[in-house]
């Protein structure tokens, strides 16, 4: 598998692991968080409900213990006494009727009340009120049981004729050891319960069967918290607690969160509510104080911290998937500058692959070369060898050709001659001898050439004047001149030119030109042959034109190589223009051919110009 498709995979499984391990994270803060949040949203309501919960029971506790001490005070006054040992006393029973009034008032308490012996009220504060409790019997309620027995008494209950609640507060009256009355102190709660309406909480105080008598919701009132048993009902029937205010059961869920929070549900037509309960025992009064805070607002604060503890998280992966995907496109970058970079040395290696195999061939090739070169040069030498061989021959053929016919001709003539003396024909003899005379001559004009073409002369260089070296060359050239009918026509230019070279060899160089010029034109029309010299900067061009045929294109380049001649057997020897050239070559000069527009040959010797003319001899 490529790098880079093995790379996009473990991206894509660690994305996976990734939104596989969010979810994870959002499920358990779904569960966990909301858990956590709520317990601790309740727990700030419970310290907050525990403040309220101490707040309320220290009100109730003060306003008993302000009442407590007061019926036995009462008990002990003269004016009730003296009315429980003479009940049937008017006078005593008013004065008492307005001393209770008056205290009544004075305390501001609900009601204040004495009761006979058997459980008839004879005096009470509100006895000139729609509502008197004087003549009433309240034998069957506890307090007075409690007193009657020489107790002090306290009762919780809804007033059977006022239909007030209170709490009622009694006290025996003894006169003279005996229990002769008692004294019932009956104080108003509403003021109490005014003071709990509003806020976030419910505060509840029920009795020992669970019936809510307290409340700041008068829905709850009189409703009960446990279930409503016969046994329940019985005691506060007998009681008449609650007078005949109708009693029912609250309908309550009992519930935990945790061990710690006690929740309650109280269904009510059409919705359910949830409450955290906190109770408080009040022993003294047989009493249990509730504080009860709706769940709803730590239920709601829980899910908004849970809801902005997910969109941290939806954040945060938000935030890690860009950081991841930053990452994984600069991996995917750097991958890619790899690969470029590998493709790249990939491919200079390849480079330098086909190089080093064009270098190898290349080497190859220069071997093979020189090896060429070599095998070449050795053919070429062998060519050269094979040449000079030839030459050799050829010159061999030449030179004994050349030799043989005037050796043969000075052998006949020299026979004739010794013939011709023995015939006393002296004269003829003569003839025959100078004729060997001319051979021998020709033969040495032979040997005089192929010794200049073998031996280099020792001339020095030096400055010529042309016009002498010319004069003596047509004093040389003239029994040819004449023997052709040739004439030669000299132009040197207007000032004689001075030249670079060796008088001698130039003079043999133009006796060869016009030789040939005149061998050339032999027989011909016109048979005028000119020699003329100009000056073009620092050269001097030295030419020979005839009025011949010209050099044919095909031999133009052959003429000056040695022995080439057109000429037939004993006429011409081929080394005439060959030698001309090495000399010219040798004065550092140049000897060219061309033909004239007008015909004939053209032969150009170019020479450097010299100031001042030497004439030398030294050959
Ligand atoms: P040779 O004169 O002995 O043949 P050269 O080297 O002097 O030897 O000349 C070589 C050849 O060049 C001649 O055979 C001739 O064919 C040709 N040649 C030289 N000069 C002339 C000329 N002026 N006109 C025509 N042909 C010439």
């Amino acid at each position: 598998m490529p790098r880079k498709d093995l790379t996009k995979l473990l991206f894509k499984r660690r994305l996976v692991w990734a939104v596989l391990l969010v979810l994870a994270a959002a499920a358990a803060i779904a569960v966990y968080g909301t858990a956590f949040a709520t317990r601790a949203y309740l727990d700030q309501a419970s310290s907050r409900g525990q403040t309220t919960l101490r707040l309320a029971v220290a009100v109730l506790r003060g306003q008993m213990s302000r009442y407590q001490s007061l019926p036995a005070l009462i008990a002990d006054h003269d004016d009730i006494k003296e009315l429980l040992a003479n009940p049937a006393d008017e006078g005593l029973r008013t004065r008492a009727n307005v001393y209770l009034k008056e205290i009544n008032g004075l305390l501001a308490s609900s009601d204040i009340y004495v009761i006979m012996p058997g459980g008839e009220t004879i005096a009470a504060s509100n006895y000139d009120g729609p509502a008197s409790f004087v003549g009433e019997n309240f034998n069957y309620r506890p307090y007075y049981q409690d007193a009657i027995k020489g107790e002090q008494g306290r009762f919780f209950a809804l007033g059977t004729t006022s239909l007030k609640r209170g709490y009622y507060f009694s006290a025996p009256v003894t006169v003279g050891g005996r229990i002769s009355g008692v004294v019932v102190f009956k104080v108003d709660i509403d003021a109490i319960e005014a003071s709990w309406k509003g806020g976030d909480y419910e505060i509840l105080v029920s009795d020992p069967e669970g019936i809510i008598f307290m409340t700041g919701r008068p829905e709850w009132l009189y409703a009960g918290l446990l279930p409503l048993t016969a046994d329940r009902l019985a005691r506060t029937e007998t009681s008449r607690r609650y007078a005949n205010a109708t009693l029912r059961e609250l309908p309550v869920t009992r519930s935990s969160f945790g061990d710690t929070h006690q929740l309650m549900t109280i269904a009510s037509p059409g919705a359910a509510r949830e409450y955290l309960v906190l109770d408080e025992p009040m022993p003294e009064a047989g009493w249990t104080v509730s504080v009860l805070l709706d769940t709803g607002s730590a239920h709601a604060q829980a899910l908004t911290s849970v809801a902005a503890a997910l969109l941290l998280l939806g954040l945060a992966t938000l935030a890690g998937a860009i950081f991841l995907q930053r990452r994984a496109r600069l991996a995917e970058r750097m991958e890619m500058q790899a690969s470029a970079r590998a493709e790249l040395e990939h491919r200079v290696e390849e480079r330098t692959a086909d190089l080093a195999l064009v270098n190898r061939q290349l080497e190859t090739e220069v071997t093979e070369r020189r090896a060429t070169e070599k095998q070449l040069r050795q053919t070429q030498s062998d060519l050269i060898q094979a040449g000079k061989l030839a030459a050799l021959g050829q010159m061999s053929a030449a030179l004994s050709h050349e030799f043989n016919q005037p050796l043969t001709a000075v052998k006949t003539y020299a026979d004739n001659a010794a013939i011709l003396i023995e015939r006393n024909r002296i004269e003829e003899a003569k003839d025959n001898v100078s004729r060997i005379s001319s051979l021998a001559d020709r033969m040495a004009s032979i040997s005089r050439h192929l010794r200049n073409f073998a031996r280099k002369p020792n001339e020095k260089l030096g400055a010529v004047a042309l016009a002498g070296v010319v004069k003596d060359t047509l004093e040389i050239v003239a029994w040819r001149l004449k023997a052709a009918k040739a004439t030669v026509a000299v132009d040197l230019g207007p000032t004689p030119p001075i030249v670079r070279g060796g008088s001698i060899r130039l003079q043999q160089v133009l006796v060869n030109l016009i030789s040939n010029a005149a061998d050339a034109i032999e027989g011909l029309a016109d048979r005028s042959i000119e020699l003329s010299a100009r000056r073009k900067g620092g050269k001097i061009a030295i030419t020979v034109r005839d009025h011949g045929p010209g050099i044919p294109a095909a031999i133009a380049e052959r003429i000056f190589d040695p022995f080439f001649t057109t000429k037939g057997v004993g006429k011409g020897l081929g080394l005439g223009l060959s030698i001309s050239y090495n000399i010219i070559k040798d004065f550092g000069g140049d000897l060219a051919v061309s033909n004239h527009p007008d015909g004939g040959a053209e032969f150009t010797i170019t020479l450097d110009a010299a100031r001042v003319p030497v004439r030398e001899a030294a050959e």
